[in-house]
């Protein structure tokens, strides 16, 4: 239900108030010794029961990107969450995330960040603070790399902003990386970084909706009415799970071991006082393709420090029980490279880190599909550690399908795709 709409019949606080200034003050006063007198039973308040379109399950970014979606196509919705918008244990918190538009040959996704940044600009422009930081996305490897290579062709074919070259290149722009022999790079100009948790509490504000904070079970569904029953007794047309990493323990027959949450780990280090080449924008987002996982970062924004994680997967995990304390082997192994890539930081202290989870599909491919034999229940998810740019992308897509029943779902986010094999690693 938007906040600012209230029920039909029910007059607003103001209404009340106007209306009382307009009474005669004997008659209000009369009115008020016979409140006195006669004390009025009061009935306890009616459980909130009501009808809508839609009811959508987890204000992550995916949930809250349908949401506001389906607002603004004139849908009712309610927005269920178990701890609220962008909260510590959900994989939308924290404070930042990549969007970039390069993503070798699968273009699928690069179609959908450039359609996403969009929004989230004109969110970010709105917003009581920016939400979208354009520093630029900096990717770099060794040369001959097909990732690169195909990244570079889509932004050239879609003439989307970049610069690329060489080491020298890259060493003579960024002397405050230490590149190696034989290594080539491209600098996405019109991408760069988003706030995580506030830019998700920003989407709700701005989509004027209220996060009902409930633990919502798997589907019931009404035979009677022939309706979706939420826990008030209120009824849905369609609800949409957008559960992150718990999508699998609400469906575990359907996504046991087909989304899978991993244990991840970032480090915030903090650069000598006055030193500026690690934040924008001198330093933009950065991407490291030459280990074994991905090495990526993102600039020093809002105070938060130099920020570096690894794209690989770590254990399984459950979201509500994991301690989120960082292990001394991820800090040794973060310290060890930034000390390669980043000799001004070699020293730099910890001033701050996360243990989130990445919800990884079997393929990386995001799941946007009916619950198997129920045309009015939407699994979405599997966001894999590269959801939180797409958002924007995922909720119009989510909100087209419940608009339109006839629109196909895409083959890579069925649920038909995805496996029980290792994910692949995309950030
Ligand atoms: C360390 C890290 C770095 C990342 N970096 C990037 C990046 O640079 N770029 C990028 O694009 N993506 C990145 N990602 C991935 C991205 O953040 C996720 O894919 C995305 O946030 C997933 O959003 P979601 O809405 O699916 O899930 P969530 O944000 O987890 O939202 C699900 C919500 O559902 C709620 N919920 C669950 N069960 C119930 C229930 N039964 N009843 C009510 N509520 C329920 C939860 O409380 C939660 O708020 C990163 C992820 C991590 C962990």
């Amino acid at each position: 239900m938007a906040a600012d709409t209230p029920p039909k019949n029910v007059p607003t606080r103001r209404a009340l108030l106007t209306g009382l200034a307009a009474l005669p003050v004997a008659a209000a006063a009369a009115a008020a010794e016979r409140k006195e007198r006669k004390p009025k039973k009061r009935r306890p308040a009616k459980p909130k029961v009501q009808h809508v379109d839609v009811a959508i399950i987890g204000a992550g970014v995916f949930g809250a990107w349908t949401a506001w979606h389906l607002l603004r196509a004139g849908k009712t919705v309610r927005l269920f969450d178990a701890y609220g918008a962008g909260n510590a244990r959900a994989s939308s918190g924290g404070e930042s995330r990549v969007i970039r538009m390069g993503y070798g040959a699968d273009t699928i996704y690069s179609d959908m960040a450039r359609d996403s940044l969009k929004y989230w600009k004109d969110l970010s422009d709105t917003a009581s603070a920016p939400i979208f930081h354009n520093t630029g996305v900096l990717w770099f490897g060794p040369q001959g790399d097909a990732y690169t290579a195909q990244s570079l062709a889509w932004l050239q074919a879609n003439r989307v902003g970049h610069e690329h070259g060489d080491v020298s290149w890259l060493q003579n722009k960024y002397r405050q990386i230490q590149f190696y022999q034989g290594e080539t790079g491209i600098l996405e100009t019109e991408a760069g970084a988003l706030i995580a948790a506030r830019g998700v509490q920003e989407l709700i504000a701005d989509a004027q909706i209220e996060i009902e904070r409930v633990v919502m079970p798997a589907p019931l569904f009404s035979k009677k009415t022939k309706r979706h029953t939420l826990p008030d007794g209120g009824t849905a047309d369609h609800l949409v799970y957008a559960a992150g990493p718990w999508l699998a323990e609400l469906f575990p027959q359907q996504l046991m071991n087909k989304i899978v949450a991993t244990r991840q780990e970032v480090y915030h280090f903090g650069a000598p006082q006055g030193d500026t080449r690690f934040a924008p924008p001198e330093l933009p987002v950065w991407a490291d393709n030459s280990n074994n996982g991905i090495f990526y970062g993102i600039p020093d924004l809002e105070g938060a420090g130099f920020k570096i994680a690894i794209d690989r997967h770590g254990p399984r995990i459950d979201p509500d029980t994991m301690e989120r304390t960082l292990t001394a082997e991820g800090i040794a192994e973060a310290r060890a490279y930034v000390a390669r890539r980043f000799p001004g930081l070699a020293n730099a202290p910890l001033i701050g880190g996360r243990v989130c989870q990445y919800e990884n599909s079997s393929n990386g491919d995001y799941l946007i599909d009916r619950f198997p034999g129920q045309d009015h229940v939407w699994l979405v998810g599997g966001g894999s550690g590269h959801g939180f740019k797409n958002g924007p992308a995922v909720g119009k897509r989510v909100a087209a399908h419940i608009l339109d029943k006839n629109l196909a779902v895409e083959p890579r986010f069925s649920f038909a795709t995805k496996g029980t094999a290792a994910a692949r690693t995309v950030f």
